[in-house]
């Protein structure tokens, strides 16, 4: 590996930038979300950084079961990301379309979308949970495993 990837993986490790995605949630995963922006958590201890536009992160957060009139809208936003990119999908709603499973107006989940590399469980998660799940997506992306696996992140 070249001197200039080996930057870039380190780089990618402290300081993953982030954009988050309401599929279809009721708001308390978004809301956890935020308390991990908060000076309490500080998305920024990791180096992490939320952004306004996919094209420029490394790790989409994703919350919500996945509504059918969002679905399209979820793998456009997914396909703007710059490879390498990693998926983290907050909630039980993304694995398995939670309380809203069975809705004729939800798919039940992600994956059939877009892949995903860390699952958060919860209902909601805990922020603590959040940001270990980002910092899972980005020791993915530093060793450049995104992708291959599936993990799920639990805390507390
Ligand atoms: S996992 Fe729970 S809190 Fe999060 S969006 Fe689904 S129903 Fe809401």
């Amino acid at each position: 590996m070249g001197i200039f990837s080996k930057v870039m993986r380190a780089a990618r490790r402290r300081s993953p930038w982030v954009y988050v995605l309401n599929a279809g949630s009721c708001n308390g995963c978004d809301i956890e979300i935020g308390a991990c922006l908060s000076p309490r958590y500080d998305l920024e201890q990791i180096g992490g950084l939320r952004q306004g536009s996919p094209k420029h992160v490394d790790i989409l957060l994703i919350t919500g079961p996945m509504t059918l009139r969002s679905a399209e809208a979820v793998r456009s936003i997914y396909e703007q990301i710059p490879e390498p990119k990693a998926v983290v999908a907050v909630g039980s709603c993304p694995a398995t379309g939670n309380v809203f499973a069975g809705s004729p107006t939800v798919e039940d989940g992600v994956l059939r979308r877009i892949p995903v590399d860390v699952f958060v469980p919860g209902c909601p998660p805990r922020p603590q949970a959040i940001l270990a799940g980002i910092r899972e997506a980005a020791d993915l992306l530093a060793q450049g495993k995104t992708g291959a696996s599936l993990k799920e992140v639990q805390h507390g």
